[in-house]
């Protein structure tokens, strides 16, 4: 949820060139249609990783890379007992008032695997990334436009969203209700890779609340970690790393962790 995605690597010479200018209605247009399209085609090529026959030596060396935990793992981060644990830390913050609320979603099959998890995950951010698009309004003074809210001129983040807006909302209802803001860092990103549009839509895509028995939604991400969050000294991609170092279960809670699944680079 946090706008505050420092770029500390994909630093390219493109980047330099590139002026974080405000983008107006048809530009904004432009460059999210280009987004959202790049992102379902990363999110069709993880679903085809991901399945059955997809599932290769060398996609499960690949995702064990990306998050220190093996697809055959059992993953109990979803948990009765683990979200407890999550919830009194919360509650125990100084700042508990102002932490993003928790998604709420408690996962009862005991077996399910990292693969499982992550191949769910993506089917539900595909479901969702086709349920959404990015609208001309009808005042081009607005900032709406359709599920994007350009604010390309006023913030210095890249994008955010309140993960809450999923929950409970029947996924035809995505295209009326559902808001990504997008602000100024989000213009210089590259499209895909390291740092990318597509890794940061989905970042955020990820901080949406499951519902329906887990059918919709994210995966219910948080910017971790969420007592203390970002700092300059500590920022969100050494905890990240971390994470995945330790071979913590948290990489799957953490939307630092999951956008790395999602730096493909394809044609
Ligand atoms: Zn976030």
């Amino acid at each position: 949820m946090s706008n505050e995605r420092k770029s500390t690597k994909g630093t390219s010479e493109k980047k330099k060139q590139c002026v974080k200018e405000a983008k107006v209605t048809n530009q904004f247009k432009k460059m999210m249609d280009e987004a959202l399209e790049a992102t379902k085609k990363v999110l069709e090529q993880r679903k085809k990783d991901l399945s059955e026959e997809g599932w290769n030596d060398d996609k499960q060396a690949e995702f064990y890379n990306i998050f220190g935990i093996h697809g055959n793992d059992i993953i109990t981060v979803d948990s009765k007992e683990e979200r407890e644990k999550v919830r009194k830390i919360r509650a125990n913050d100084k700042f508990a008032e102002d932490l993003p609320p928790m998604d709420p979603y408690i996962e009862l099959r005991a077996d399910i695997t990292a693969y499982t998890y992550m191949r769910e995950g993506v089917d539900r951010l595909l479901l969702l990334c086709n349920k959404i698009s990015v609208e001309i309004p009808l005042d081009i003074s607005q900032r709406i436009h359709g599920n994007f809210v350009n604010q390309t001129d006023i913030n210095d983040g890249s994008a955010n969203v309140s993960g809450d807006q999923t929950l409970g909302l029947n996924p035809e209802l995505y295209k009326n209700v559902l808001k990504i803001n997008i602000q100024q860092n989000f213009v210089c990103k590259t499209l895909m890779g390291v740092d990318s549009k597509v890794s940061t839509l989905c970042h955020e895509f990820s901080h949406f609340f499951r519902s329906q028995d887990s059918k919709y939604g994210g995966l219910g991400t948080d910017d971790l970690p969420v007592s203390g969050g970002f700092s300059k000294s500590e920022p969100y991609s050494v905890n990240a790393s971390s994470l995945k170092k330790s071979g913590s279960q948290d990489v799957f809670k953490n939307s630092y962790n999951i956008e790395k699944y999602f730096e493909l680079i394809m044609a």
